[in-house]
């Protein structure tokens, strides 16, 4: 499979670093609006690739996107240290109207994969702009929450992020929710596994967890202005799940018909992920307190993206 990537600044190029490491696509085609960019990144993973893989990784203009089965958008401004994610928005709808309309030209069959922030917004932007089903038309969403969330249960309990299964839903950004409530540690309850092993999931430790979840990326781009790595593996991680038609379960952000008491909103909960683009949603059981935080989420991203133009 070709996969483009627009956006070739850290974020882009992260993907496509992971992408050419994983050997999982034949070629990768990286577009951005400052070409020497595009190459110089194309150039410096292509250098990476002898080493792990054989995938072509190549510079190119829109019309070198022809037969991409996804392209990633990554095209936009990076979030300042202090900046919300929604201030952001404008700047990067702009950038949208311009670069949506070149990508479908030459890739009409494509899997649109967004990694803009405020990601859930841009998605939802993105899909109204294409006319493609939603289901083809994924933001990268909370996957990257996800992982972060598992990590850290992982480490409190001693056992490997994979092995967690938890899901942070609703928004990418400070109206997240962290389904505590569903989350397991193999096929046993997270709360029951904490007490068998003697490590209970104190108010304490619930609270770090939900810290350093919930404010990890603040925290990276006060340190390094930027965060690239985590996403662009979680993108990579995506690309694989339609690539090899593994209908995994991630959690990603699609237009969503109905979420609690709000219409057509883009937002993440789990949903089966294959060559099709999203296959099925899996909401999962929530307490009250998880399904009330889930509507705000929902309300909130409806607010914000019904105030864009387009
Ligand atoms: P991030 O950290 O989100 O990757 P960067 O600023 O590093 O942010 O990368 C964003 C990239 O998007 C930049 O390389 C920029 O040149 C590119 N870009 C911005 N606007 C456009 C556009 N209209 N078309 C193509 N690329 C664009």
């Amino acid at each position: 499979m070709k996969v483009g990537i627009v956006g070739a600044g850290m974020v882009g190029s992260s993907a496509g670093y992971a992408l050419a490491l994983m050997g999982i696509v034949s070629d990768i085609v990286l577009v951005d609006r400052n070409a020497a960019l595009a190459i110089a990144q194309a150039e410096d993973i292509s250098h990476a690739v002898p080493f792990m893989s054989a995938t072509s990784v190549l510079a190119g203009d829109y019309a070198d996107l022809a037969g991409a089965g996804v392209v990633i958008l990554a095209a936009g401004v990076s979030q300042k240290p202090g900046e919300s994610r929604l201030e952001l928005l404008e700047r990067n709808a702009a950038v949208f109207r311009e670069v949506v309309g070149e990508v479908l030209r030459v890739a009409p069959d494509a899997i649109l994969l967004i990694a803009t922030n405020p990601v859930d917004i841009m998605t939802q932007v993105a899909t109204r702009l294409c006319g493609l089903p939603p289901q083809r038309v994924i933001g990268s969403g909370t996957i990257l929450d996800s992982a972060r969330f598992r990590s850290l249960i992982g480490c409190h309990l001693g056992i490997s992020p994979q092995s967690v299964h938890a899901y942070v839903l609703g928004e990418h950004g400070d109206s997240e929710v962290l389904g505590w409530s569903n989350a397991r540690a193999g096929s046993v309850s997270l709360r029951s596994f904490a007490e068998q092993i003697g490590s209970p999931l104190t108010d304490h430790v619930r609270q770090s967890i939900d810290d350093g979840v919930r404010n990890a990326a603040y925290k990276i781009i006060n340190g390094k202005g930027a965060t690239y790595y985590g996403i662009g593996a979680g993108l990579a991680r995506i690309v694989k799940a339609i690539a090899q038609d593994q209908r995994d379960v991630l959690s990603v952000s699609i237009v969503t018909p109905h979420i609690v008491d709000v219409t057509d909103v883009a937002l993440s909960v789990p949903r089966i992920v294959g060559a099709e683009g999203v296959i099925a949603d899996l909401i999962p059981e929530l307490d009250v307190g998880e399904y009330a935080a889930l509507g705000r989420s929902a309300a909130l991203l409806k607010e914000r993206v019904e105030s864009i133009a387009l």
